[in-house]
């Protein structure tokens, strides 16, 4: 079975489509690890398309905040008022699907997904010495999970300790084929789809093989402009709108 594992799309449907169009044909289901909305200028239409297309989703922290679970409190000005313009947007169904999304960790034949780790859904995994515990926490050897915006994830070395995984990539396309190797444990990290913060601003995602047990990274260009025209016309805050080309 072939997976295209989608994270943080918030609300990027330009990004959205050019990870699904460009994975055509590459994948047989797709798991969404959380975030599709909050600072994108289009939740409505991103949650309709990962409604359609996603064989599970998960929620993530802009998701519970955006449904109203949670309160933006902890959220940084510019973040907070991402979600409030969001909850002004939603449909009523979009809201209701929202709220009821299960957090993680959830399992899908043999591999577990969550938003930020194992142990705690609003946790960031950043640094391999932030990783022990998650692994610890992990009931399968591969890990998916999202919420940094950062690609790559952690494999755990058989003497206990932890290395980052480093994809690059100028060209579009793939960044790094990942072995799964027995006796190893991974935290995969597919990257954002709409709003990456690895000073690389194309979109990432990534696909699993569970035959083959082999992760695809992949970056692609995609109309940014388009994205940042809409952000402009909804009046979300300028910051917001340029963090998208730096990757930031
Ligand atoms: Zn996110």
């Amino acid at each position: 079975m072939r997976y295209l594992i989608l994270s943080d799309i918030h609300s990027n449907l330009e990004a959205f489509e050019k990870c699904v169009n460009t994975a055509r044909g590459h994948y047989d289901e797709v798991l969404c690890l959380g975030d599709l909305v909050g600072y994108g200028p289009d939740p409505n239409a991103v949650i309709e398309a990962v409604r359609e297309l996603a064989s599970l989703t998960i929620r993530g922290n802009h998701d519970k905040a955006c449904a109203g679970l949670t309160d933006a409190e902890d959220f940084n000005p510019l973040a907070r008022a991402g979600t409030l313009w969001t909850r002004e947007q939603l449909t009523p169904a979009n809201l209701a699907w929202l709220q009821k999304l299960p957090s993680g960790p959830c399992e899908v034949s043999g591999i577990e997904l969550v938003h930020g780790s194992p142990r705690d859904e609003d946790e960031y995994l950043v640094e391999s010495y932030d990783t022990a515990p998650a692994f610890e926490e992990a009931t399968s050897a591969v890990v998916f999970f999202g919420h940094t915006h950062l690609q790559g994830g952690f494999v755990s070395t058989p003497g206990g300790s932890s290395q980052p995984i480093h994809c690059y990539g100028v060209e579009n396309g793939c960044t790094l084929k990942l072995h799964i190797e027995q006796g190893l444990r991974y935290l995969v990290n597919p990257g954002s789809v709409g709003q990456p913060r690895d000073r690389d601003w194309r979109a990432a995602f990534a696909i699993f093989d569970s035959d083959q047990r082999l992760v695809e990274y992949y970056r692609v260009a995609y109309n940014l402009s388009a994205t940042q025209e809409k952000m402009r016309k909804a009046g979300l805050p300028e910051p917001l709108i340029t963090r998208l080309q730096f990757g930031r």
